[in-house]
C-alpha cells in the first residue's frame, strides 16, 4: 500500500518549503520528493497545511471517557473511591468499548494515534483503535493479592487473544504500589521479564501515597520498588509528582520513563511532576492525558502547552522546557516508553502517523517557529488529517472508518445508566 501526502509545511523543515511525503506499508519512504517511479494507490492533497509527526499519549484510561463529568472537584481518595469506583462496578464490556471508542475519537480528531491504557477492559480498548485503526498499547491493571490471581489469569488471556493484531501492544501494569502487595508486585515484575513486556505503574501520585509509603515501608515509594528490584524490566511509571532529589536520581539510574500527567494532577489538586528537574537528570519524560472522569478532556496539544508553560512558572525561567522538548515528550519520548520503534519523528524510515493542521487560522499567522506554533498558539481544532500506519483515518475532519453517529447514539444511552 503505497500513499503520497502533496504538499505539505514539514514541522522540522525550513517553514516555507512545501514537500510531498511518500509511504510505503506504513512506513515514510521519502520526505521532499516522491522516488523517481513511485505510483501511489492513495493521495492526500495537504493544500498547504503543516505536517508532524502524530502525538503519543503515554498513560490514559480510554473506557472511562464515560465517567466524564461524574465526579469533579473532589479530593482524590473521594474522586477515586466514591466517584469513580462504584460507578466502574456498573459496566460491562459493551460499554467499555464505546467509551473507548469516544476516546480514540476524541485523542484522532487532536493529533493523536497512539494511547497508553491502562484499566479493567483491555480487550475493548484493542478492539476500539482496531476498528478505528489507531494504534493502541493495553494494559490491564492488576491489583492483589485479593483476586489477583484470577486478574493475572485474565491479564494472560487478552495478552494471547490480542498478540498478532497489528499496532496493538501490551504492557503488564500493577495498578499502583497501595493496590498491590510486595509479593505480588514482585510476581508481576517475574512476570513481565518472561514475556519480556515493559511495565506500567501508577506512581508517587499524591501525598497520601507517599506517607503512607514511609509509614508503612520507611521509604519513599521509589526507593520502595528500587529495594524489591521492580525495576528489571523497562518501565514506565505515571505521574511521578511527589518524588525527592534521590528519587530522581533513582529513576535515572534504573532507565525508568516518567509520563507527566499537568492537567490531570491539577484537577486532582496532586501538584505538578519536576519534569524540569527529571528532564535535566537524563529521565525520559513523556505525556500523558491520564483519564477523562479526572481531566475532563484527551487533549495532547493542550497538555504539550500546559508541560511547556507550568515548569517556566515554576522555575521562575522562560528557557526550561522550551517549545522543541514539549514537542518530543509528546511524541518520540512518548513512543520510547512504551517501547515502540521509529515512532514519533517525520524522518525516512520512521512509522507513517502523521498529522496535518490548517495554517489558514489567526492562531498559526504569520508562521515562523513551527515548534512554537504547535506547542504555544494550537488548540488541536487545527487538526485537518490524520494517517494511522499510512492509513488516512481521519481526512479534512471526516473519519472515514468508524459512524459518529452511532458513537454519540451510545454514549447518550450508557450516560443515562452509569
Ligand atoms: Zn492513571
Amino acid at each position: 500500500m503505497k500513499l503520497l501526502v502533496k504538499n505539505v509545511l514539514p514541522i522540522n523543515g525550513d517553514g516555507k518549503t512545501l514537500c510531498d511525503v511518500a509511504v510505503t506499508n506504513g512506513i515514510i519512504t521519502a520526505i521532499g520528493r516522491a522516488p523517481e517511479g513511485f505510483a501511489p494507490d492513495d493521495t492526500v492533497e495537504g493544500g498547504g497545511r503543516l505536517c508532524m509527526p502524530a502525538l503519543v499519549n503515554a498513560h490514559t484510561h480510554m473506557y472511562m471517557s464515560v465517567l466524564r463529568g461524574a465526579a469533579d472537584d473532589l479530593p482524590f481518595m473521594q474522586w477515586l473511591f466514591e466517584g469513580v469506583m462504584p460507578r466502574e462496578d456498573k459496566m460491562d464490556v459493551g460499554q467499555a468499548y464505546w467509551g473507548s471508542l469516544l476516546s480514540c475519537v476524541e485523542m484522532i480528531r487532536r493529533g493523536c494515534c497512539t494511547f497508553n491504557d491502562m484499566h479493567l477492559f483491555p480487550g475493548a480498548a484493542a478492539r476500539a483503535a482496531q476498528d478505528i485503526g489507531m494504534r493502541a498499547v493495553v494494559n490491564r491493571a492488576v491489583t492483589g493479592p485479593d483476586g489477583g490471581e484470577r486478574r493475572i489469569n485474565e491479564m494472560l488471556g487478552e495478552i494471547n487473544e490480542f498478540k498478532g493484531c497489528r499496532n496493538v501492544y501490551f504492557m503488564i501494569a500493577p495498578h499502583a504500589i497501595y493496590t498491590c502487595s510486595q509479593e505480588y508486585l514482585t510476581k508481576l515484575a517475574d512476570i513481565a521479564e518472561e514475556l519480556a513486556l515493559p511495565v506500567h505503574i501508577h506512581l508517587s501520585e499524591s501525598v497520601a501515597e507517599m506517607n503512607d509509603c514511609l509509614r508503612d515501608h520507611g521509604c519513599t515509594p521509589v526507593e520502595y520498588l528500587v529495594k524489591m528490584g521492580f525495576f528489571k524490566n523497562k518501565t514506565l511509571a505515571a505521574h511521578c509528582v511527589q518524588l525527592t532529589e534521590t528519587d530522581i536520581l533513582l529513576l535515572a539510574e534504573h532507565g525508568v520513563s516518567v509520563a507527566a500527567n499537568p492537567k490531570s494532577n491539577l484537577k486532582l489538586g496532586n501538584g505538578i511532576a519536576p519534569v524540569y528537574q527529571l528532564d535535566k537528570a537524563g529521565v525520559n519524560v513523556c505525556i500523558g492525558t491520564d483519564s477523562a472522569a479526572s481531566n475532563n478532556s484527551l487533549n495532547m496539544f493542550s497538555e504539550m502547552n500546559y508541560t511547556a508553560l507550568l515548569h517556566k512558572g515554576t522555575n521562575g525561567d522562560p528557557t526550561v522546557i522550551p517549545a522543541r522538548k514539549a514537542f518530543e515528550m509528546a511524541t518520540v519520548n512518548g513512543a520510547k516508553a512504551l517501547c515502540i520503534d521509529k515512532l514519533g519523528r517525520l524522518e525516512p524510515g520512521w512509522k507513517a502517523d502523521l498529522v496535518l493542521l490548517d495554517t489558514d487560522v489567526p492562531q498559526m499567522m504569520p508562521l515562523r517557529d513551527l515548534y512554537a506554533a504547535v506547542v504555544y498558539s494550537c488548540d488541536g481544532s487545527e487538526t485537518d488529517t490524520v494517517i494511522i500506519d499510512g492509513r488516512p483515518v481521519y481526512l479534512h475532519k471526516e473519519f472515514t472508518t468508524i459512524d459518529t453517529e452511532e458513537l454519540y447514539y451510545n454514549i447518550r444511552k450508557i450516560a443515562e445508566v452509569i
